[in-house]
């Protein structure tokens, strides 16, 4: 085949806007363009030719790995018979029905029914817009205000950019911040007295919630979103006991929780939701990533039996629903979706999370543990990361300026491995795709000590 490699970069630095990305020292030529050009397994390939193990499954999404013959073949049947029928006025297609009915059968107790849509950010628009509907249809205008949490990751549309609790993601946009509040995020390591036990902190956190609640008025607070395990904002499992505490605030003064499972939903962390693994009770649930394995682009809400009751009820009074996008329940996203949901039971894979993930996490911690710049490793199931510390003892941070967290994930990469440097603090973070072996999560653990050794040395 032709290489045209030098054409695309100068293509790609001149016509290409990438999303999050510096756009000056990219258009620049000052940071690298690479071109993936295919993968199989937890493999990635670029044009060089140059092959890497991607442990972080692209943006924690390819679930079960590059190159799954099943899923392409699902996708091209699709497309032969029916590439695409809207899903308005009550249409349907094989593949949207058929793909409903396999994630309510694999939801947590009390989820009936799966509204599509594209991306995690349009699905928690989709989640805003249904919680402020059900207050209305209830007789209680008032009560629309949602509760994140600093850190939590949410999306980067207009209203989920302002849902999710990272600066990066509000600076320069003026987002709307009102109605969305954010309260104390569940990181133990950061933001934890050193006297306090997980559980007390676990309790502080649901103080400052419910002192929130009470300070703005319950009647005003309509939901809590948040993450089973804290993702985007540096992978932080919660403190002991932090889901329960969480829920019976909510519980007291009648708020809805939304348990975004955007990344933890189909097998992550050895369960099929998170929520099932941290025992959480959610009214909404939102999905995308691994729905499909990233093969086609997918994602939803699901919807509790109680909600949907009163979501029926709304129609009644208020005529058919004004909300829905040309490509929900795309029937080509729904049939990779189906067939990606067969390979994860027909492989195991979600055991396999939390087996090897378990073995990845536990190998991770006897190299890494100990050393003087790691204050951290942590994680549950198939995600892992590990944070940087300038002093062991004082648990004081790096200068953001000297970008540790960033030039050890470059040091990583030029070892053949790819984790991703999370955006607020220095934290490696992993998400390997869900079949990820013993072998290749040696290979990982390797790459990763050599890389924070070679990089602490020239600190
Ligand atoms: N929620 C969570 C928990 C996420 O991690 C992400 C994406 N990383 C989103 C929502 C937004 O998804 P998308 O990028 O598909 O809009």
């Amino acid at each position: 085949m032709l290489d045209r490699s030098n054409e695309l970069n100068a293509w790609d630095r001149d016509h290409f806007f990438h999303p999050s990305t510096h756009m000056g020292t990219h258009a620049r030529g000052e940071s690298p363009t690479r071109i993936i050009r295919s993968g199989k397994g937890v493999h990635i390939t670029d044009s060089t030719g140059s092959t890497s193990i991607d442990a972080f499954a692209g943006l924690y999404c390819v679930n079960v790995g590059y190159g799954r013959q099943e899923i392409a073949d699902a996708i091209a049947r699709q497309a032969r018979e029916l590439a695409y029928y809207h899903a308005y006025v009550g249409h349907g297609t094989d593949a949207s029905i058929t793909l409903a009915k396999m994630i309510i059968d694999r939801a947590p107790e009390g989820m009936s029914r799966v509204y599509f849509g594209l991306s995690g950010s349009d699905a928690n628009e989709t989640n805003i817009k249904l919680v402020w509907y059900y207050n209305n249809v209830l007789g209680r205008p008032e009560k629309k205000k949602i509760i994140s949490r600093w850190r939590g990751y949410h999306g980067s549309g207009v209203m989920t950019g302002s849902l999710t609790g990272l600066e990066l993601f509000h600076n320069a946009f003026d987002l709307p911040r009102a109605p969305i509040l954010h309260t104390e995020a569940p990181y133990y390591f950061r933001r934890a007295d050193r006297s306090m036990s997980e559980e007390q902190f676990s309790q502080h956190c649901a103080d400052k919630l419910e002192e929130m609640i009470l300070a703005e008025g319950p009647e005003t607070v309509a939901a809590f979103i948040g993450e089973p395990i804290l993702g985007t904002g540096g992978i932080v499992p919660p403190p002991a006991h932090y889901w329960e505490k969480i829920q019976a605030v909510l519980n007291k003064y009648d708020i809805l929780l939304i348990a975004d499972e955007v990344v933890t939903g189909f097998g992550r962390l050895g369960t099929m939701f998170g929520s099932d693994h941290y025992g959480i009770k959610p009214d909404l649930i939102t999905i995308a990533k691994g729905l499909t394995s990233a093969y086609a682009p997918l994602s939803g809400v699901i919807v509790s039996d109680n909600v949907w009751q009163v979501l029926v009820k709304g129609s009644d009074m208020l005529g058919s629903l004004g909300h829905g996008w040309t490509y929900s329940a795309h029937p080509i996203c729904a049939a990779a979706g189906a067939a990606n949901l067969e390979l994860i039971d027909k492989l195991d894979l979600v055991t396999n999370a939390g087996e090897t993930g378990a073995y990845f996490r536990k190998s991770l911690t006897q190299a890494l543990g100990d050393h003087p710049i790691v204050g951290e490793v942590r994680g549950d199931g198939m995600l892992a990361a590990v944070e940087f510390v300038a002093d062991k003892d004082d648990r004081t941070f790096f200068d953001p300026a000297l970008k540790v967290g960033p030039r050890i994930a470059t040091a990583l990469a030029e070892r053949g491995v790819i984790g991703r440097a999370m955006p607020q603090g220095d934290i490696l973070g992993f998400a390997p795709p869900l079949c990820l072996t013993r072998d290749e999560a040696d290979v990982v653990v390797k790459a990763a000590a050599e890389a924070v050794d070679a990089v602490a040395k020239s600190l």
